[in-house]
């Protein structure tokens, strides 16, 4: 159950679009719905974890998707990790 101030997170980054999109200069979807990524490695607590906007390509559907690269795979493929997608969010 997301609280509201969750919905109020998801509703910008949502507008924001996909980070890794942005990040590459690669739409591989265009008006591909944005998809909530929550960065797990933080205690595990899903509602805490903090997230990042993906679109469903690069989210899960992709061969070079988070989902099916997996956290280590992710970063050597992309050369940044989650971590620092979500620090780019911060500073746009
Ligand atoms: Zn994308
Ligand atoms: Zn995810």
């Amino acid at each position: 159950m997301a609280t509201k101030a969750e919905k109020d997170v998801y509703a910008k980054l949502a507008r924001y679009g996909c980070v890794l999109c942005k990040q590459t200069g690669i739409r591989e979807l265009e008006d591909s719905p944005t998809e909530m990524h929550h960065i797990r490695r933080y205690g595990g607590k899903r509602n805490l974890a903090p997230v990042i906007p993906l679109c469903a390509i690069h989210h899960r559907l992709g061969d070079s998707s988070i989902h099916a690269l997996g956290h280590k795979g992710f970063e050597k493929y992309w050369g940044f990790s989650e971590e620092d997608l979500l620090n780019r969010l911060d500073d746009k």
